[in-house]
């Protein structure tokens, strides 16, 4: 077993601690800024923050981190590099036998380089395909037909199901149904519990640029009106859609209304 944190028995002990008690939820805030939290227990060295514009302790034990600072930051103050960062305080593990590893194969994956991202291609929160290669990929999608369409991506089907009962046995009460305009030609449909963090989270990572809310309800209203939306939609491959399809999804959305409401 090879341990990630070489330093001494009493770091290592500290740092175990750490990941007990920090989780993303409360490791990033004001998303749109994109800032990082280093816990004190973290940090071997002080940082001399003169010439930046950083808050960071010791100054006034204020350790939230720029994003563009965090591996400098990091290497100066903590001797951790991104990737141990990452595997401590994100995927809450300190030993580096427990990383991802190939859905198909087993073998370790890499690192992609950057935090949101993780150990995936695309966004550290995809654990569903997480494969070494292409050929690993194809290989498992090829073996597993009832989880993956014809296409190689998840049957959109079985994968608005899955995301509904997900969103039904979560611990929320309510929920908002909501579009989102993309920096690009699209926008995005979806529900989520609360629609501050959804925005913010969306902003950064799915590169939303306005949030509408058209519906809010119960959890059981607002899941089942997405399912339905996905349903009238002939279930689409992504959330994401052109412009030019608005009326189809108006008219998807309507539909679905009046199907809930009936
Ligand atoms: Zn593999």
């Amino acid at each position: 077993m090879n341990l990630i944190i070489k330093n001494s028995d009493k770091r290592f002990n500290q740092l175990s601690d750490i990941y007990r008690r920090y989780d993303f939820s409360n490791l990033v805030r004001e998303i749109p800024n994109n800032y990082y939290y280093i816990p004190p227990e973290l940090l071997l060295n002080e940082f001399n923050s003169r010439s930046l514009i950083v808050s960071f302790y010791p100054i006034n034990n204020d350790n939230w981190i720029y994003g563009r600072m965090l591996n400098r930051v990091l290497k100066i103050t903590c001797e951790l590099d991104t990737q141990l960062y990452f595997d401590i305080l994100f995927l809450n593990i300190n030993c580096s036998d427990k990383r991802p590893k190939c859905k198909n194969c087993g073998s370790p994956l890499n690192w992609s380089g950057f935090i949101k991202r993780g150990y995936s291609n695309h966004d550290y929160r995809d654990f569903e395909n997480l494969f070494c290669s292409a050929r690993c990929s194809t290989k498992y999608i090829h073996l597993h037909p009832e989880i993956y369409g014809l296409y190689g991506y998840v049957n959109p089907e079985i994968h608005a199901k899955t995301q509904l009962s997900k969103f039904l046995n979560s611990g929320t009460e309510s929920g908002y149904f909501y579009i989102a305009s993309t920096k690009f030609k699209e926008f995005k449909f979806g529900i989520c519990s609360d629609i501050d963090i959804r925005y913010r989270m969306g902003e950064v990572f799915l590169n939303y640029s306005k949030i509408k809310v058209l519906e809010i309800g119960s959890k059981d209203y607002i899941g089942n009106l997405e399912y339905l939306v996905k349903k009238n939609l002939g279930f689409p491959k992504t959330e994401f859609l052109d412009w030019k399809d608005n009326h189809k999804f108006r008219s998807s959305f309507i539909k679905s209304l009046i199907e809930l409401n009936q």
